[in-house]
């Protein structure tokens, strides 16, 4: 048999080329899906059963700081289940015990039942090694009351009561959707004979924008970049349109919206996949649904990740990264943790690149490890072991071409991620009147505020992954002007599911529900 020929380096650099700019977003396309995404909210806000659901959390007002009380709260649908105390103390400060447990996978795809135990359960364990009497009311000194932050869609009805529309990030547990979730906790509770009701129900996004307000006096939207990625925002009564009769539109004032972001373009017309996002979907538990997710949060960014660099591994007829070999973290689903990553773009420690009309992959044709460099090559060694340590590889099956290229895959996704987050944040600046698109000729109207506009976020993401935040920043300032963009003052509201929950649970004790 002749020898198969080896790929030329044009040829290769092609390949590399190819996948960078598919990954490209130009201006005119964060544009283009921005104003689809608004066309997506004005379709939810008028009309029950859409994919992008905006929510009416029946959340009419946000704190001021002033809030007081002690409180339980029950957090499922990040990475790990949390039970935390969380004590508001009135004057923009807050402290907060919290313990957090393991959900396993058989929990999360089993019967419903099995997992609410479980939550009761670990409430349980968390009250035996807490006094519960600080959560108790006087009228009834041994009820505890608490406040549940459900991270998935739900279809609200009350500040403590509302349905599950469907489960996301992983989960699928029998016999839940359709069901009130306050209901199915409850049982739990009463199955065990606990002492514990829940009375309020929030989503993290609520949570987040509940806590910034309570830390910094306001807030009008509250995101989620983690292993989920989703945004509420305070949006006027007289817009939700859907509501309809419902006595909250009589009401009318302003109520907090959970648009269900992640679930934007689900048909994928405007978003912009590649076949590596393709096989991710394909493959998932939960194929067409939560499209805009798949391409933003922490849950999906290293599965792209891995199916590009399996991609070049395979790569005929000659691989293009690892000299063809794998490993098992390499060849399993949901194998390499974007935290990964974000490790790996740590260790390079410079920005993303930044936009250009042309965008091409680094050269790698003519990378040459003698050339390199000091500074360059220390990072690449930086790099070099990351990846051995994690993806399990040789020492020297791992060269510093190949991390060259891993650094490479993780900026390309991950800088996607962040511009279609400036998207979502771009959306509902737009949505409430704080921004809006510029003129035919590029200019943006200029705005006579120079108010702060507050934002609480929180998840892994926006937390740690280099430069994340500052691309998002990037994306802001194309689409809504840098002015504008500048008045955007995000803060992060850690632990807003606890204390967003314990505020929800206040409120609800405020409306007599006990
Ligand atoms: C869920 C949202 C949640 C987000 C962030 C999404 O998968 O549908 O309800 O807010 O994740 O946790």
């Amino acid at each position: 048999m002749p020898p198969i020929p080896a790929l030329s380096y044009d040829e290769a650099q092609k390949v590399y080329d190819d996948i960078d700019r598919s990954f490209h977003l130009t201006p005119e396309r964060l544009f283009e899906l921005t104003k689809s995404f608004l066309h997506e909210f004005s379709i939810g806000l008028r009309e029950y059963g859409h994919p992008m659901a905006m929510i009416p959390t029946f959340v009419t007002g946000v704190p001021n700081g002033s809030e007081t009380g002690t409180f339980l709260a029950l957090d499922l649908g990040g990475t790990n289940l949390r039970v935390c105390e969380v004590v508001l103390n009135g004057d923009k400060t807050f402290s907060l015990r919290q313990q957090k447990y393991k959900v396993s996978e058989s929990l999360k795809t089993g019967e419903a039942e099995a997992l609410f135990d479980y939550l009761a359960d670990s409430v349980d364990a968390f009250l035996t090694t807490h006094a519960a009497s600080a959560y108790t009311t006087k009228e009834e000194e041994d009820v505890v009351h608490l406040g549940l932050t459900f991270s998935f869609p739900v279809e609200q009805t009350a500040l403590n009561s509302g349905k599950i529309l469907t489960w996301t990030k992983g989960f699928s547990a029998k016999n839940a959707v359709g069901r009130d979730v306050v209901q199915l906790l409850q049982e739990a509770f009463d199955r065990k004979h606990m002492h514990v009701k829940c009375i309020a129900l929030v989503n993290d996004t609520v949570g987040a924008l509940l806590c910034r307000a309570y830390t910094a006096g306001g807030c009008l939207l509250g995101a989620i970049f983690g292993t989920g990625t989703n945004g509420a925002y305070v949006e006027e009564v007289a817009k939700i349109t859907k509501l309809g009769n419902h006595p909250a539109a009589a009401k009318g004032g302003y109520m907090i919206v959970n648009t269900e972001w992640g679930a934007f373009n689900n048909s994928r017309s405007h978003l912009p996949s590649t076949p590596f996002d393709n096989t991710l979907d394909r493959l998932s538990i939960n194929p067409n649904f939560q499209a805009f997710e798949k391409f933003v949060s922490g849950m999906y960014l290293g599965e792209i990740t891995r199916n590009i660099l399996t991609a070049l591994v395979d790569a005929a007829p000659k691989p293009l990264v690892f000299g063809g070999k794998s490993t098992s973290v390499l060849n399993t689903h949901y194998g390499l943790d974007t935290s990964v990553m974000s490790e790996v773009e740590d260790a390079w420690e410079g920005p993303h690149r930044s936009y250009s009309a042309e965008q091409t992959a680094p050269d790698f044709s003519t990378f040459d490890e003698e050339k390199l460099p000091p500074n360059i090559r220390t990072k690449l060694e930086r790099i070099r072991a990351v990846t051995v340590k994690q993806l399990g590889f040789q020492d020297s099956d791992v060269t510093l071409k190949d991390a060259a290229i891993v650094r490479w895959v993780c900026s390309l996704v991950a800088r996607r991620a962040a511009l279609l987050s400036g998207v979502a944040v771009a959306t509902v600046l737009i949505q409430t009147g704080y921004a809006s698109f510029p003129d035919q000729d590029g200019v943006f109207s200029p705005r006579a505020s120079t108010e702060p506009i507050l934002i609480g976020v929180d998840g892994s993401l926006i937390e740690h992954y280099p430069n994340f935040q500052r691309t998002l920043r990037e994306s802001l300032r194309c689409l809504v002007g840098e002015e504008v963009e500048k008045r955007v003052d995000i803060g992060m509201a850690k632990d807003g599911s606890g204390v967003g929950a314990a505020l929800s649970a206040l409120q609800s004790l405020k409306q007599g529900h006990r």
